[in-house]
Formats: C-alpha cells, sequence, structure tokens
C-alpha cells in the first residue's frame, strides 16, 4: 500500500491560487480551512508569502469599506502603543 490517504496528489502552485479569490471573496479575511490548501501553504514558502499579503491587503480593504469604523480614540492608543514598542521609532528620542 502506498502512503496516499485521501488526497491523490499535491497541489500545484497554480491550482493553490487559482482558490484564493473564492477564499478572500466569500469571509473577506482569507481564512483557509480546507485541509489541501493548508498541506500546500504550509509546504509552500512562496503561496505562503502570497496569502500574508493578500490577508494584509484585504485587512486593510475590509477598514476602508467599512466607514462605519471611525478611528476611536482605542485606535490610535494601539497605534501609538506600536509605534512606541518598535525600537526603530524611537532611535530619535534616545539619540545622544
Ligand atoms: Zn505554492
Amino acid at each position: 500500500m502506498t502512503l496516499h490517504n485521501s488526497s491523490p496528489k499535491p497541489l500545484s502552485c497554480a491550482e493553490f491560487q487559482e482558490q484564493l479569490p473564492d477564499l478572500f471573496a466569500a469571509g473577506g479575511n482569507g481564512y483557509i480551512n480546507d485541509p489541501d490548501l493548508l498541506e500546500h501553504l504550509r509546504t509552500c514558502a512562496n503561496c505562503s508569502a502570497l496569502v500574508r499579503d493578500l490577508q494584509y491587503i484585504a485587512d486593510q480593504a475590509k477598514q476602508l469599506l467599512q466607514p462605519t469604523h471611525e478611528p476611536s480614540d482605542n485606535v490610535w492608543k494601539k497605534i501609538q502603543e506600536g509605534l512606541a514598542s518598535d525600537s526603530s521609532y524611537a532611535v530619535e528620542r534616545n539619540e545622544k
């Protein structure tokens, strides 16, 4: 017997990327729960980087498409905290 379980053959990058528009159209955040897609994502650095980019873009687009979510004080606080925790932004202040 072979070690092939339910997957007859691994997805190619083209097949994987064919599924991406559906993923990002359905939920809007590109959440992947298809085992075949996850398997490819796990083994392919190229596609995992692509998905990361798409998820980032989808996230940004979602914020743009939802004007009801006005930037609250809480959001700005988080941004400021994010900047403060990034050491590259602290260099100027700590310059000797
Ligand atoms: Zn791939």
